[in-house]
């Protein structure tokens, strides 16, 4: 069966197309242009969503894992099947250039199977002449999943993967900016997952809260921004549901005297302006010694001059429009008042004119740490550039924020960038390179960037609740 991707965008429901379009307008960043239309899920649908998830939940937990793997990996060859076509919607919705919008949907199908493949068994922890006491792992039931829109698809996944190997069945709330790839995941799943594992609701602002409020969910695990999480948790304290928070980020790199400026920028500028900078984990603080600061600064600037921003569907094209005009106004006022203030911006290559949400990538040179453009995450493509000479004191700053998501030191003395890597207060720290995740490796935001873990094996257990079993050994003695 071939699927239609530019059209009949619909929300999945126990294995059915529900909702009619018109409730939710699509706008494609590139043009300011509303292109698709999504339904908006009702308080009903979503009574409906959660009530098909409890019904599939007994036979879905019941399977052996071993059987829950296989459709798992069936699923991800769905994705792989259709990456281009999704690639394609994506890059309309999202706005990131084509290829990069490819290795994310690629990246998925590869996250879905590698995850589907980890094992969670049951541990022994004491082993006595007396008894034996196990910890088994048990699906938690009903999981809510909600995402943000920058990385809409893979951070889907994220939780897709673990939620559903380890026995739970879920709803999943993309972005209202970016619904249309999660729609037409749980179109493509139809047919492979049974009826009410997975179900997918879109809407507006309203439908998130009605998630988080809605009793039928055991977890809400959540990512997008610091406010928005600290909501979820509030309104997730009424019945205790269990909740993972993955929220924003102030991300620091320390460049140390001893790099080569040629051979690290474009690592670095990389780590900064991906995805026109709207990555929880990137740079948005870069922190260069003295000793090779102008250095630096001149060559990240060159990047920034060299690099086309321009339409993702455009060949040619390396950096895409910021996603969403609210993001976009917020953006051009920080650059406004950056201005204002009288800091030195160095800006890129001039970016299309019209209605697109193009941001000129932007280098401040050496704000004071007060400046709201250090102190808050900016989200786009603005980074300040702050000057270092003494190690204490850089540490000390990079340390100055609520934040504590990621942070990066290149240095060519592995055994310094490591000492320093331990003195910072965030949940990952990269050596020498940049926005590094894998589904082994635990990701977990410290501070005010999260709580809780996702990927790795603490992030299936957080799937699960624990059952501690007690097992006498009397009577195999007596017998
Ligand atoms: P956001 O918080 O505005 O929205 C995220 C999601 O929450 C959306 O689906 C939105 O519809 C929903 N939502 C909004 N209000 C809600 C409410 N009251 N209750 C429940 N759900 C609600 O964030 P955003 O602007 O979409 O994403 C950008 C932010 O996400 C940035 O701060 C970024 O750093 C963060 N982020 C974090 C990670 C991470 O893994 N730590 C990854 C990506 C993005």
């Amino acid at each position: 069966m071939h699927m239609d991707f530019n059209s009949g965008y619909t929300m999945t429901i126990d294995g059915k197309a529900c909702g009619t379009q018109g409730g939710l307008d699509v706008v494609n960043p590139a043009t300011g242009d509303v292109f698709a239309s999504a339904p908006a899920a009702t308080a009903a649908d979503l009574d409906e969503a959660v009530a098909a998830a409890h019904a599939a939940l007994p036979a879905w937990k019941a399977l052996p894992i071993t059987a829950r793997r296989e459709l798992l990996i069936a699923a991800a060859n769905a994705i792989k099947a259709n990456a281009d076509d999704l690639a394609h919607l994506f890059v309309r919705e999202q706005g990131r250039p084509f290829e990069a919008a490819r290795q994310e949907i690629l990246f998925g199908s590869i996250w879905l199977k590698s995850v589907a493949r980890q094992e969670l068994p049951v541990e022994v922890v004491e082993d006595t002449p007396a008894r034996r006491v196990e910890v088994h792992h048990e699906p938690l039931g009903v999981v809510c999943a909600i995402v943000p829109w920058n990385f809409p698809f893979l951070l889907a996944i994220w939780k897709i993967a673990p939620a559903l190997l380890t026995g739970n069945t879920m709803v999943l709330k993309p972005s209202p900016f970016t619904p249309l790839c999660a729609l037409k995941l749980g179109e493509l799943w139809r047919d492979i997952l049974p009826p009410g594992v997975f179900n997918v609701l879109c809407g507006g602002d309203e439908l998130g809260p009605l998630m988080t409020a809605h009793a039928g969910f055991a977890k809400i695990s959540f990512t997008g921004s610091t406010a928005t999480g600290k909501r979820v948790m509030e309104s997730a304290a009424k019945d205790l549901k269990r909740v993972t928070l993955e929220l924003g980020g102030n991300d620091v790199a320390i460049v140390m005297p001893d790099v080569d400026v040629d051979q690290v920028a474009a690592e670095i500028f990389h780590g900064a302006f991906y995805n026109s900078a709207q990555v929880c984990v990137a740079t948005k603080r870069l922190y260069i010694h003295d000793d090779i600061y102008d250095a630096l600064r001149d060559r990240l600037h060159a990047l920034a001059l060299d690099a086309t921003v321009g339409d993702g569907a455009e060949a040619g094209s390396q950096f895409g429009p910021v996603q969403n005009a609210p993001l976009h106004r917020r953006l051009l006022a920080l650059i406004a008042e950056a201005r204002a203030e009288g800091l030195t911006l160095l800006t890129g290559k001039a970016v299309p004119e019209g209605g697109g949400y193009f941001v000129p990538l932007t280098l401040v040179d050496n704000p004071p740490e007060t400046a709201r453009v250090v102190a808050e995450e900016a989200f786009g493509p603005v980074l300040p550039l702050l000057r270092f000479s003494d190690l204490d004191d850089v540490i000390r700053r990079a340390n100055d924020s609520d934040y504590g998501l990621a942070g990066a030191v290149w240095s060519k003395d592995i055994e310094q960038a490591v000492s320093i890597a331990k003195r910072l207060d965030t949940g990952n720290v990269w050596i020498n390179q940049n926005l590094q995740n894998t589904p082994a490796i635990p990701f977990a935001g410290r501070k005010q960037s999260g709580l809780g873990v996702e990927n790795g094996v603490e992030g299936l257990k957080s799937f699960t609740q624990m059952k501690s079993i007690f097992i006498p050994k009397v009577q195999e003695e007596a017998a």
